[in-house]
């Protein structure tokens, strides 16, 4: 069942069906890869402990399986926070798998100690069950049964004797045996809490913001973005959910709360699709027909594997001129294997997109990251402009990044400019755009039609609006200084 959003009289139908499936895909995920962090960090401390110890006895074959498994164990998170969460969970199973099974064989039963090595197996086996359940039959059920059948295997002792002069000393198999069976258990319950967890409050959330989507609660709201002369160019599209009791609920608490559950991707879908079909409503008029989009995507969004070919349709299939689409990225979408994200960012960039780097000077990201990726403006973080009256640092940070766009050959825009002050030495520093509140809240879309009515072809003042504005942030009408960038 299809349900419509409404928005400024575009209405859309949103796939609700798939929207409880985005949100489990998405928890799944979230969970699988805590497991496979969390799995693999015990792994390396347990196999390290193992390993000191079978270097001790020179027990090197063994020594040799343990090396394995740590560095097993450290590909595994490695790719789990690249966001390759299937891949590590494939090579975490597996490998572990084989290591436990040649465990198994040297652990040789005798003088009244059973083996217990196979203990091991339980939490692979479950492991594999709860996060391989939507995979293909091998992944979801051969691999699984395979395990608990070895365990099995072992367990009823059927197993043969290969290796009799590997036999372990009785003393070491004694506390082996505790310690396997313990770990045995312990790894599995982990298991299944970790995939299984649910907290109460994360639910009820999770319910309410799924039913914000499917009975359309969610709107955007517009941001100008004006040049040197006052004059808006663009906006930036900022989601609004007007929650029935909490009226309004910002972004900042929904959007990791949708990243996390997977509702980014229908949300974030549905903001692109309404954006673009308000640049074809704008491209109607003179007066609207140069301006600008800037939408926010999120790094679940980005990381995508098909966020390319998306991007694409949904443009396709409004009609919007892809020259008047900015797409905003924070650094973390960056992060990952630079040559995917060129290469996704360049793909649009070809067909007209541009690229900011949103709350740019809060990451961690080096400078060569710029020379690489294909943007076009660095979005200077507004606490740099809300500090820069008071704090030395701030303005010099600031100054640095107007001067390296600048020798990038990259636009720059502030954002969070509040006070004329901070304009005046903004633009004293080079720089040529600027958002905040000082222009305009962001607003709806009926008010920004006054605001670009208002405000064309130049009026040169600002406020754009005072909607919202408290009143000691109005400030004085000003002319605007310095040319049109
Ligand atoms: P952001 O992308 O950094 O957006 C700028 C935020 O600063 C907006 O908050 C805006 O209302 C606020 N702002 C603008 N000018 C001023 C100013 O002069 N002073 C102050 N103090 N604040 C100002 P908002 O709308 O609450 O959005 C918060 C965040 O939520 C955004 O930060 C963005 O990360 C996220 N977000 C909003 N809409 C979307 C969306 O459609 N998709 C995604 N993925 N994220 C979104
Ligand atoms: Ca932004
Ligand atoms: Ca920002």
């Amino acid at each position: 069942m299809n349900h419509p959003i409404v928005k400024n009289s575009i209405t859309f139908d949103l796939p609700v069906d798939d929207v409880s499936e985005w949100t489990r895909i998405g928890r799944h995920n979230k969970r699988t890869k805590n497991l496979i962090i969390i799995g693999g960090y015990i792994t390396i401390v347990i196999s390290l402990a193992w390993s000191l110890f079978f270097l001790f006895v020179g027990f090197n074959f063994l020594l040799f399986t343990c090396i394995i498994s740590i560095f097993t164990a450290a590909v595994q998170i490695a790719l789990a926070k690249r966001n390759s969460v299937i891949v590590a969970a494939v090579l975490m199973t597996h490998l572990l798998f084989l290591t436990v099974t040649f465990a198994c064989f040297a652990d040789i039963s005798g003088d009244g100690i059973p083996q217990s090595a196979q203990m091991n197996l339980l939490p692979i086996a479950a492991a594999a069950f709860l996060i391989f359940e939507k995979n293909n039959l091998y992944l979801r059920a051969l691999f699984p049964a395979f395990g608990v059948l070895l365990f099995l295997f072992f367990e009823l002792g059927l197993a043969p004797q290969p290796w009799p002069n590997l036999l372990i000393p009785i003393e070491i198999r004694t506390v082996s045996f505790w310690f396997n069976t313990l770990s045995g258990v312990l790894a599995a319950s982990t298991v299944i809490s970790i995939m299984r967890y649910t907290r109460k409050h994360e639910r009820t959330l999770e319910a309410e913001l799924r039913s914000a989507v499917s009975r359309g609660e969610f709107r955007l709201f517009y941001q100008p973005q004006v040049n040197e002369q006052g004059r808006i160019y663009g906006v930036e599209a900022l989601l609004r959910w007007h929650h029935p009791t909490k009226s309004n609920v910002s972004p900042a608490e929904f959007i990791p709360l949708a990243e996390e559950t997977g509702l980014i991707m229908p949300i974030g879908d549905w903001a692109l699709r309404t954006a673009c079909a308000q640049i074809v409503q704008w491209s109607k008029s003179p007066k609207t027909s140069e301006l600008h989009i800037a939408v926010n995507i999120s790094a679940t969004q980005f990381q995508q594997p098909d966020f390319v070919q998306q991007v694409k349709h949904i443009i396709s299939k409004s009609g919007a001129s892809p020259a008047k689409l900015e797409l905003e990225l924070t650094e973390s979408a960056l992060m990952g294997d630079l040559e995917e994200v060129t290469g996704k960012m360049l793909a649009l960039k070809e067909i007209g997109i541009r690229w900011s780097l949103d709350d740019f000077g809060t990451g961690y990201s080096s400078l060569s990251f710029l020379k690489h990726l294909p943007l076009d403006q660095l979005k200077i973080d507004q606490s740099f402009v809300r500090d820069m009256l008071n704090d030395e640092r701030s303005s010099a940070i600031l100054d640095t990044i107007i001067h390296l766009g600048q020798t990038l050959k990259l636009d720059t825009i502030a954002e969070g400019v509040e006070h004329e002050n901070q304009l005046l030495i903004l633009q004293e520093a080079g720089c040529a755009h600027f958002q905040g509140y000082l222009f305009s809240r962001p607003v709806p879309i009926e008010v920004l039609d006054d605001l670009i009515a208002s405000s064309f072809p130049n009026s040169g003042k600002y406020p754009l609006t005072n909607a919202g504005l408290p009143q000691e942030r109005i400030p004085i009408s000003l002319e605007f200084s310095r040319a049109t960038a």
